[in-house]
């Protein structure tokens, strides 16, 4: 569809002023704004491009590069036809303008605006580290495919309410007074759909499941979020999709627990080699890492290997790993295994709190309890 030049869908000279700029923005605006045309697609759409003209025309560095180079000058949303159309700029330039006539069109907006989506997503630890892409299944609403969503049957259209003559307004007697009420027909629309399209029920959209693909970025986390813009529910008549949103949820690992961008892991050790001391080999995320265990290594002590954490997904270094080793007591011994550890225990003898001072610190503690016990009772 080739575009219609600027100036005149607003009815201007290209030597135009800001007021009249503006003046002939509110006369196209107020005749085709949805609130005013809700069934009406192509009052929308006649809304819409007066909207973006608007928008480049009032902005005096756009206008100058329009001026100079055409359609191809004002680049981003307002070149790419409807893209520019729907979220925040709609309002804030509206409002600007008509926010006294309408009575402050937000909430209104929203009705004509298609609804946002959220959708949870579960990922596994390694897919939330390393990003991915899936694909989700996503019940929504589209536009109807039958009637283009407009609502009505293929080959007919909307008409303007015969009971208000398309205002979408009648005025009612009560009492001494006249006073104004939405159209009972039209429900305010001031349009009717005298053949409705069957698929949608004269509504313009249908539900459906619609699947989609989602880049899942890298070092993502429970609790972040990816918007997908314009992929949430269709508007009704054509009107501007909302957005989808994408909660992520990490689901717990068999290993690992994160913490920000640093992972954590238990690492059962053996108890000689807590001893001894040893080298060992602990898991990472993306394969496996050497950790040397000093002698004397007791349970709980924490670990930290460098750069084998998570790279956030809003940047900065990646995170470490952090290991906390646990002692394992020896099981299923042999007989001969139990005399080597009896014979061990001898050679400790009348020095334990030499090999095991905590253990040994620990029974004065409450040998010395037990003596204030008795001291106490008596
Ligand atoms: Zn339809
Ligand atoms: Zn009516």
């Amino acid at each position: 569809m080739s575009k219609r030049d600027y100036y005149e869908v607003l009815g201007v000279e290209r030597s135009a002023g800001d007021d009249e700029l503006k003046k002939a923005y509110r006369r196209l605006a107020m005749k085709y704004h949805p609130d005013r045309n809700p069934d009406d697609a192509e009052a929308v759409e006649h809304f819409k491009e007066a909207k973006e003209a608007y928008e480049v025309l009032s902005d005096a560095q756009k206008r100058a590069a329009y001026d100079q180079f055409g359609h191809a000058g004002v680049n981003g949303g307002a070149a790419s036809g409807g893209a520019g159309f729907g979220g925040a700029g709609f309002g804030d330039i509206f409002e600007d303008i008509f926010g006294d006539i309408f009575g402050g069109g937000r909430g209104r907006e929203r009705n004509y605006r298609g609804a946002d989506l959220q959708y949870n997503l579960d990922l596994s630890l390694e897919e939330a580290v390393f990003g991915t892409e899936v694909k989700i299944r996503v019940p929504t609403i589209i536009a109807c495919t039958a009637c283009d969503g407009t609502g009505a049957r293929s080959g007919t259209r909307a008409e303007g309410c015969p009971t208000c003559g398309g205002v979408g307004q009648v005025r009612i007697q009560q009492g001494f007074f006249s006073v104004q009420q939405a159209c009972p027909r039209c429900h305010g629309s001031g349009k009717i759909i005298p053949d409705p399209c069957p698929s949608c029920r004269g509504e313009g959209r249908v539900r459906d499941t619609r699947t989609l693909s989602v880049n899942v970025p890298a070092g993502v986390d429970t609790g972040d979020r990816i918007r997908l813009a314009g992929e949430g529910e269709s508007g009704p008549q054509n009107g501007p999709a909302g957005d989808l949103y994408v909660q992520i949820r990490v689901r717990e690992h068999k290993i690992f627990t994160r913490e920000g961008e640093n992972l954590y892991c238990e690492v059962p050790i053996d108890f000689v080699t807590a001893a001894l001391g040893g080298e060992i080999e602990v898991p990472t995320l993306g394969g496996r890492a050497r950790l040397k265990i000093p002698a004397e290594t007791q349970t709980n002590r924490m670990f930290r290997i460098r750069g084998k954490g998570i790279k956030p997904v809003r940047g900065g270094p990646e995170g470490d790993l952090i290991c906390r080793v646990m002692v394992e007591t020896p099981v299923n011994l042999t007989k001969s295994q139990r005399e080597l550890l009896i014979q061990f225990q001898d050679t400790l003898k009348g020095s334990e709190h030499k090999h095991s001072p905590q253990a040994h610190s620990w029974l004065d503690g409450v040998k010395g309890f037990f003596d204030d016990l008795k001291s106490w009772l008596h």
